[in-house]
């Protein structure tokens, strides 16, 4: 599949009275097309910094540090350079976002104008970025909301969101994130504010609407579940860092790092029903404070004095299945 996006060496600080806030410091990975990439973790672990970087909204405070790159590749042929997103101007960045990569937040309503018609909402978008006349984009509309699931379509595009429940607000919202045909679809914790049912029927739009549009999209959520109906790829970021990234069917068989089991102990559907579902003791550290080892070594039952006194680097399992942990050092098959 085709690279939509490489991030590399992504550092995100917030400069505050009190030094360095390292929201994000050192984060990498490569998106592709069909292909969905979650990125898991408790809240404060820098999953959302992350998108934000990537659509260019991190504001001040916040910085993205000289050296980290978001090459984004979405538009460019294989193998060419792509841009920075990193160092791109806002004009290109604007051109970009909502175009080539947009974007759909926890909160459906709040994203939503609740002034506005739904149809009205989309059939701008969808002038914005196509020179079409309004006929035929109220057109298109209805055919969008048909294609996230919505029944008589033809009636809500004339319906403003309060009138919708919430799933419906969130099918709308995926609609006009697909009005674009972006290449890339940024979905932050999509399904938290939804119930169950809702949520199952949401990802799995979410799954359709990507095998066949071929769309690359980033997943951010702090639950596991979500994470095995709809991942392809999965990264599990802690205290701003990547601790282990490895294919969705492999990290759940073979989970190596000590946060990736202990938030599968966590997991209700996955702990034996007999045993007690455990959690992990303790909390993330302040990101103004951070260790100098490894950032998990207070919460770790495997602790060594090594992890208190350097970084675990990267350790190559197998193919696509990297961990950052001493205990796998050993382990290690780059370049074997
Ligand atoms: Fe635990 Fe050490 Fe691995 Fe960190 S590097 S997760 S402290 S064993
Ligand atoms: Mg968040």
């Amino acid at each position: 599949n085709k690279k939509v996006l490489k991030v590399e060496d992504l550092r995100i600080y917030f400069h505050t009275k009190s030094g360095d806030a390292k929201a994000v410091d050192g984060n990498h990975f490569t998106m592709y097309e069909n292909e969905t990439l979650a990125i898991v973790g408790e809240s404060g672990c820098g999953k959302s910094v992350t998108a934000m970087s990537i659509l260019g909204l991190v504001d001040k405070p916040g910085e993205i540090m000289p050296g980290s790159k978001i090459m984004y590749t979405g538009n460019v042929p294989e193998n060419a350079e792509g841009l920075n997103l990193a160092q791109a101007s806002d004009e290109q960045i604007r051109e970009i976002r909502g175009n080539e990569i947009s974007m759909i937040f926890q909160e459906p309503m709040s994203s939503l104008n609740p002034v506005i018609t739904v149809g009205d909402q989309i059939t701008e978008n969808i002038m914005t970025h196509e020179d079409v006349d309004a006929k035929a984009a109220r057109e298109r509309a209805i055919e969008l909301l048909s294609e996230v699931g919505i029944s008589r379509p033809e009636k809500v595009v004339d319906n403003y969101p309060f009138q919708l429940s919430g799933g419906m607000c969130q099918r709308v919202m995926i609609a006009m994130a697909l009005s674009c045909k972006p290449k890339l679809l940024i979905a932050d914790e999509p399904t938290t504010a939804l119930d169950v049912t809702i949520q199952a029927q949401i990802l799995s739009l979410m799954n359709r609407l990507k095998e066949k549009t071929g769309t690359s999209i980033m997943l951010i959520t702090h639950d596991l579940g979500v994470v095995a109906q709809v991942a392809d790829h999965v990264n599990v970021m802690y205290a701003g860092k990547v601790v282990e990234s490895a294919p969705v069917n492999e990290l759940f068989e073979n989970p190596k790092h000590p946060y990736t089991i202990g938030l599968m102990k966590s997991m209700p559907s996955l702990a034996d029903k007999e045993e007690r579902l455990s959690t992990i003791e303790g909390s993330v550290p302040n990101s103004l404070y951070l260790p100098k080892g490894c950032y998990f070594a207070d919460r770790c039952p495997f602790a060594m004095e090594k992890c208190k006194a350097e970084q675990p680097s990267d350790t190559k399992i197998k193919s696509r299945h990297h961990v950052w942990c001493f205990l796998h050092e050993e382990e290690d098959h780059a370049g074997k």
